[in-house]
């Protein structure tokens, strides 16, 4: 997409630190760090939502996040990662290129688990649940 500074660091057009790459994947460091070592993984094609992603790209997205993990966590010494998508504006997502990302975490780094991104927590009852799960499974 032409106004996609993502797709502008796949196609080279505006520099990224790239930390890895495959067929379907680039990853590079976030140039406004939540930690040292904040990576940013994206699907070379533009989609916005995650589930726009074909399967076999979003296989090849996730096998590279698997990979980068411990990459990251090594390189800056981190006991720890939050790996997470901002799917949706609504979820905070500001660029709409899906991304993953991986935050190095550190004991005692005064952060939060991934539990703290949503708002008040909702009190549901058993009939709510029993049509959330019907929904979801289909
Ligand atoms: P979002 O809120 O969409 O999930 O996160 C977008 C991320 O992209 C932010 O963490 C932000 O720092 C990062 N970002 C925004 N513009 C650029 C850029 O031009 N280069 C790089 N490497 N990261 C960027
Ligand atoms: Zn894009």
């Amino acid at each position: 997409m032409s106004d996609c500074i993502f797709c502008a660091i796949v196609d080279g057009d505006i520099p990224g630190r790239i930390v890895h790459e495959t067929e379907h994947t680039l990853a590079f460091l976030d140039a406004n760090p939540l930690a040292p070592g904040h990576t940013l993984v994206v699907p070379k094609e533009h989609h916005a939502r995650l589930d726009e992603v074909p399967a076999d790209a979003a296989a090849d997205l996730f096998a590279a996040v698997n990979d980068l993990v411990p990459r990251v966590e090594a390189a800056v010494d981190a006991d720890a990662t939050n790996v997470g998508i901002n799917n949706g504006p609504a979820a905070g997502q500001e660029v709409d290129h899906v991304h993953v990302h991986i935050v190095p975490r550190f004991e005692g780094d005064g952060g939060s688990p991934i539990h703290a991104v949503a708002g008040e927590r909702p009190d549901l009852s058993d009939e709510e649940l029993d049509d959330i799960e019907a929904a979801i499974s289909g």
